[in-house]
C-alpha cells in the first residue's frame, strides 16, 4: 500500500526512526539501517548515563538529524564527544575519532527502541558483576509485592 507521491510511506521506506530525550527538548531521526547495536559496558557510558549498562545503536553520521533542540557536548575522553540534553540530561549520541562519520545513538532514547535489538556486548571486561548474577533474582512486572 506504499503511495510514492506520500512523503510519509517513503520515509517509512528508508527505515525512518525517531527519538527524543525525557523532556523532549531534544528530538531526532535516522534514516536506514543500523550498522550494529550493543551493550556497551565501559566506564565512561556508565557515569554519562548513570545506569549499569547502555546499549547502542550505529548509524553512519549523515544519516541522523536532530530535529529539535541543541545537545549539548561533552569530551568524555579525547577525541570522544557525547551529547545530551541539556535540559533533562539524557545521553543521546556518541562520537569518536576513531569511528569518524559515525554515531552512537542510546537505543533506549527511541520511540521504538524494541526495533533495535543490541546484537553484542562490548567493554564486557568491564561488566559490572552483579549485572548477570542478578538473572536468577526474582523478576517484578512493575513494583514488588508490599507484602
Ligand atoms: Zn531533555
Ligand atoms: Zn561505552
Amino acid at each position: 500500500m506504499t503511495r510514492p507521491e506520500d512523503p510519509e510511506a517513503t520515509e517509512a521506506d528508508e527505515g525512518r526512526r525517531t527519538g527524543r530525550c525525557l523532556c523532549g527538548a531534544i528530538a531526532f531521526a535516522t534514516r536506514g539501517p543500523s550498522l550494529m547495536s550493543a551493550f556497551c559496558h565501559c566506564p565512561s557510558c556508565r557515569r554519562a548515563s548513570g545506569a549499569p549498562v547502555v546499549a547502542w545503536a550505529m548509524f553512519p553520521t549523515d544519516r541522523l538529524e536532530i530535529t529539535r533542540g541543541e545537545p549539548r557536548s561533552v569530551a568524555s575522553s579525547p577525541g570522544v564527544r557525547r551529547r545530551f540534553c541539556g535540559d533533562c540530561g539524557t545521553a543521546l549520541f556518541f562520537e569518536s575519532k576513531e569511528i569518524e562519520g559515525l554515531v552512537d545513538v542510546t537505543i533506549a532514547s527511541f520511540d521504538d527502541p524494541e526495533a533495535l535489538a543490541p546484537a553484542m556486548h562490548i567493554w564486557d571486561r568491564h561488566r559490572l558483576e552483579w549485572l548477570d548474577s542478578g538473572a536468577g533474582l526474582p523478576r517484578h512486572p512493575e513494583l514488588p509485592p508490599t507484602e
